[in-house]
């Protein structure tokens, strides 16, 4: 006797319910086939519109890159006001463009995205609060630490393939 038959047998169902019961009982057995068998999913990976995006926004943070010997030279002066000025002026938006560089990254990179951002910005901040007490240690430490972060956070772009 076939399990179908046992099946119909056993159960005694009608046709009309015994061909639902049948087509449900195939399709299990194709989901628990399927469960046993399937290769382990594929990692998600960077589409060229993802890409695109985080090559924009990596633009812009690569543009404030560009500029942080202007932010040297002003610690080197302890030209202290200005420092502090530049920090929130030219460099304002880096904090903003660092989170939406994070946003198109994928899962996978997200935390390490986070955490370097998170750096920089402490960084950043401490330099300013070093500025406003004119510390000069203080701030160029701060300043190395957050190139190194930075440099870092660019490091993240995927290669556009
Ligand atoms: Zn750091």
């Amino acid at each position: 006797m076939s399990k179908i038959q046992w099946i119909k047998s056993r159960f005694g169902i009608g046709s009309r319910s015994r061909s639902l019961f049948v087509s449900l009982l195939a399709g299990m057995m194709l989901f628990l086939a399927s469960c046993g068998n399937a290769p382990p999913a594929e990692p998600p990976t960077y589409t060229p519109d993802v890409v695109q995006r985080l090559e924009s926004y990596a633009n812009d943070i690569q543009g404030m890159r560009d500029r942080m010997g202007e932010l040297e030279q002003l610690i080197q002066d302890r030209d202290w006001i200005y420092a502090d000025n530049f920090i929130h002026g030219p460099l304002g938006t880096l904090r903003q463009d660092m989170s939406l560089f994070n946003r198109n990254l994928l899962p996978q990179d997200q935390s390490q995205g986070r955490e370097l951002a998170r750096e920089v910005s402490r960084h950043l901040e401490a330099i300013s609060l070093a500025a406003q007490q004119a510390d000069y240690a203080t701030a160029t430490k701060n300043y190395r630490e957050m190139l190194t972060d930075l440099d870092a956070f660019l490091d993240l772009l995927p290669n556009a393939t």
